[in-house]
C-alpha cells in the first residue's frame, strides 16, 4: 500500500474517527468553504429549515467526510453515511431515505458511482422530498408516491465533472476542497500529535507538513509511523532528525513524492522526452488505470507544477526534470 495515497487504507478507520474535528472552528484550513458554510448553516437554523444539499469535491483525504459530519453536528441533526457503490437498487435508497428524521444529513461518499436507476429516484427526493417507486412488474406494476422528511444530502466525489449534469444541478452548494497550505497542515500535525499524547518540535512538524502533499490524511499517517520510530529511539519529543530518518525509511522523498510518482514521472520522461502525452498512453505505459492517475496521482503533481495539462496532452515540466537531476531532452 502507498504510504502517501490519499485514500483510506484498511484498519485506518478507527484512528481516523478519533482524529476528526467535530466543529467548524476545530476544522483547520479551507477558509473560504468554512466561511460560506458557517453563513449557510446559521441562515438555515434561523429559518428552521434543513440546509441546502451540499456537494464536496476534491482529491481523497482532504476532509470531505469530516466536513459532512461537522455540518450535521453544527445543524444539530443525525449524521447518516453510505456510499454510491453500496446503494445497488432504488429500494435500498428508499429504505435509507424513509428512515431519516426531519433535517438529518445523509452523506453519500463516491456519489458519482450511484447506479443510474438509483440516481433517477434521487432527483425528486432532493427537489421535492418525495419518492416515486414502481411496485410490481408487467401489467400489474404501479407507481406509488412516498413523502419524505426534508433532509440535507451531502455528496462527496473526487471531481465534480464525474457527476451527471442533472444530479450536479440539484445541489445548492458546490464546494471544492483545495490542498492544504503547509501552515495549516502543520497545525493539523500538531493537533494530531497532541491527540496521540506526544510532542513534536516546530521544525519537525513543518517538515511533515511539507512532505504530506497538502493532505491531512497523509500527514496523520506519516506522523503515526514517525512517532513509532521516535518512541523506539526513546525520544521525549519527536525531532527533525527522526522525522527525516523515518520519511527516508518510508521512501517519501524531499517534496513528498513516493515510488509511484517517480514511476509515473520517469515513465513519461523516458518514453516521451518531454513531448505531450495522452492520459491513456501514460496509463498503458505504467500499468495503472487512467482514472486513478487522474484522480489520485496527478492532482498533486499538477499543483506543484511537475506536470502540466496542455490541449495535446500531459507534459512533464523542467521543474520535475530538475527534481530528478535530469535535463530536458528537447532535441
Ligand atoms: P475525505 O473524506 O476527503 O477522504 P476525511 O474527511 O476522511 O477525508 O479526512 C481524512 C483525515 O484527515 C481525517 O482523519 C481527519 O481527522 C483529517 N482531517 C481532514 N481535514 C481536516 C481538517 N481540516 N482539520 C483537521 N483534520 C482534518
Amino acid at each position: 500500500e502507498r504510504m502517501v495515497a490519499g485514500e483510506l487504507q484498511d484498519e485506518e478507520s478507527s484512528i481516523e474517527y478519533s482524529l476528526r474535528p467535530t466543529t467548524l472552528n476545530q476544522y483547520i484550513g479551507q477558509h473560504k468553504i468554512k466561511e460560506n458554510l458557517s453563513i449557510f448553516i446559521q441562515a438555515a437554523k434561523m429559518r428552521e429549515e434543513p440546509l441546502d444539499h451540499v456537494l464536496l469535491y476534491g482529491p481523497p483525504g482532504l476532509g470531505k467526510t469530516t466536513l459532512a459530519a461537522i455540518i450535521a453536528n453544527e445543524m444539530g441533526v443525525h449524521f447518516r453515511t453510505t456510499s454510491g457503490p453500496a446503494i445497488e437498487r432504488a429500494g435500498d435508497l428508499a429504505a435509507i431515505l424513509s428512515s431519516l428524521e426531519p433535517g438529518d444529513v445523509l452523506f453519500i461518499d463516491e456519489i458519482h458511482r450511484l447506479p443510474r436507476a438509483v440516481e433517477e429516484v434521487l432527483y425528486p427526493a432532493m427537489e421535492d422530498f418525495f419518492l416515486d417507486i414502481v411496485i410490481g412488474t408487467g401489467p400489474s406494476a404501479r407507481s406509488v408516491r412516498i413523502d419524505l422528511p426534508p433532509f440535507t444530502l451531502v455528496g462527496a466525489t473526487t471531481r465534480a465533472g464525474l457527476l451527471s449534469a442533472p444530479l450536479r444541478d440539484r445541489f445548492g452548494v458546490l464546494s471544492r476542497l483545495e490542498f492544504y497550505e503547509p501552515e495549516d497542515l502543520q497545525l493539523i500535525v500538531e493537533r494530531t500529535a497532541s491527540i496521540f499524547q506526544t510532542t513534536i518540535t516546530d521544525i519537525a512538524a513543518a517538515e511533515v507538513a511539507r512532505r504530506s502533499r497538502g493532505t491531512p490524511r497523509i500527514a496523520n499517517r506519516l506522523l503515526k509511523r514517525i512517532r513509532d520510530i521516535s518512541q523506539v529511539k526513546g525520544e521525549t519529543e519527536i525531532s527533525l532528525k527522526t522525522t527525516n530518518l523515518a520519511l527516508e525509511m518510508l521512501q517519501v522523498d524531499d517534496v513528498g513524492l513516493d515510488h509511484m510518482d517517480h514511476k509515473l514521472l520517469k515513465g513519461i520522461m523516458e518514453s516521451f522526452q518531454g513531448r505531450p502525452v495522452g492520459l491513456d498512453t501514460i496509463a498503458a505505459t505504467i500499468g495503472e488505470e487512467s482514472q486513478t492517475i487522474e484522480d489520485v496521482y496527478e492532482p498533486y503533481l499538477l499543483q506543484i507544477g511537475f506536470i502540466q495539462r496542455t490541449p495535446r496532452g500531459r507534459v512533464v515540466t523542467s521543474k520535475a526534470y530538475e527534481h530528478f537531476g535530469m535535463k530536458v531532452d528537447d532535441t
